[in-house]
């Protein structure tokens, strides 16, 4: 089997706001004998230039170098473009355009094979796993964001997670007072059983000190972790705020390949791992992060938030780990989680059962690809 062309398309969600979610570049991998392998890059930006600069890497960039080649060999065609593409730089948008090309790799091998990639990742501890549903924090109206957690709940979700906010100016963050009332609303409001995450996310810079402080206040009401609390790349400071507080501490999602998490990971910068898969560099890279996590018995959470193809590919790497507990699951509205794939992904009680057919276990819907595609004038 040969690779014989590759297609990169820019797809967004219609609706423009922070919770409306990222934008994707969605690749495919077309053979010589008529297969087609399907990846993703989590490539977020507000006005599609990320999925659209991801698009021409793999088009322009990648697209030469894998074309003719072999795809049931991703981890040598993994170290070929990692060292071949050193002039578009290590990490950034071409990490993310190699993690599709990875992810498209693995779903090719598996459809020739005839297996579902988690087997080829070395086999499955699990048919299923148990997802968080993750929403967005509403400042302004702490009834409705209660009642949106209750929407989930009451379908059998046992863990919701509330990042950010609706509007920079209105995010979480940005008041202590607020914050810790939020946090206080929500425990009263949920109960004491559901698991309430806390993602602080970008919009608002905390130092050390201040999110130690926040980490105590919350902890007060029992929330299951803190992310994101500080800027993605103070790794002192996570690894001092990790020591000294009394809430798990999560980060990861903004981070690439192996030698990025070995920096995370050995100096127990964190107590939970969220790589992105369509980010961090794929399967590929994947289940080295995943082994190093588990050598240094941390916690792995993958990050998703993107569309339903990274929760395909989430499935089959956490399928695959020794110890995987839980999954995020984007639950604000999003047609790209939706609707991009037939026999979209539904949760039963929270958890979400993993596919064990060959590659993914998914297929696009064209009309979905079409109607979402950002389009260049
Ligand atoms: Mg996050």
């Amino acid at each position: 089997m040969k690779i014989t062309n590759l297609k990169a398309t820019a797809l967004k969600n219609k609706e423009r706001s922070l919770s409306a979610g990222p934008g994707v570049c969605i690749v495919e991998v077309e053979t010589d004998n008529g297969l087609v392998g399907i990846g993703e890059a989590c490539a977020q930006s507000e006005n599609d230039e990320a999925a659209l600069a991801t698009a021409l890497i793999l088009e322009r960039g990648i697209k030469p170098i894998v074309v003719g080649l072999d795809p049931v060999n991703p981890r040598t065609i993994w170290e070929k473009l990692y060292l071949e593409t050193e002039w578009f730089g290590r990490m950034g948008t071409v990490m993310h355009a190699i993690s599709a090309l990875d992810i498209a790799l693995w779903d090719l091998m598996g459809k020739e094979l005839g297996v579902s990639i988690s087997r080829l990742l070395g086999g499955r501890f699990r048919d299923d796993v148990k997802t968080y549903a993750s929403i967005i924090f509403d400042m302004e109206n702490f009834d409705s964001m209660a009642d949106e957690a209750k929407i989930w709940i009451r379908e059998g979700y046992k863990a919701v997670k509330f990042g950010w906010g609706q509007t920079r100016e209105t995010a979480f963050g940005l008041d202590a007072k607020r914050d810790e009332a939020a946090v206080k609303y929500l425990r009263e409001s949920l109960g004491p059983n559901v698991d309430i995450m806390v993602d602080v996310g970008r919009y608002v810079n905390w130092t050390p000190a201040h999110a130690l402080e926040m980490a105590k206040r919350f902890s007060n009401y029992g929330i299951f972790w803190l992310e994101e609390a500080l800027p993605q790349d103070d790794v002192e400071g996570f690894i001092w705020l990790t020591e000294r507080s009394p809430v798990k501490i999560a980060t990861g999602e903004g981070e690439y390949n192996r030698f990025g998490f070995k920096r995370l990971i050995t100096t127990h910068a964190t107590d939970i791992i969220q790589p992105d898969v369509g980010r961090a560099g794929g399967l590929t890279e994947g289940m080295r992060i995943a082994d190093l996590v588990q050598t240094w018995n941390l916690s792995l959470v993958p990050h998703g938030f993107s569309s339903a193809i990274n929760v395909a590919a989430n499935l089959q790497w956490v399928a695959s780990m020794p110890r995987a507990t839980l999954l995020e699951f984007r639950r604000t509205k999003s047609p790209l989680m939706a609707d991009l794939v037939k026999n979209p992904f539904t949760a039963e009680n929270g958890n979400l059962k993993i596919p064990d057919r060959p590659g993914l276990g998914i297929e696009l819907r064209p009309d979905v690809v079409e109607a979402c595609r950002v389009r260049v004038n």
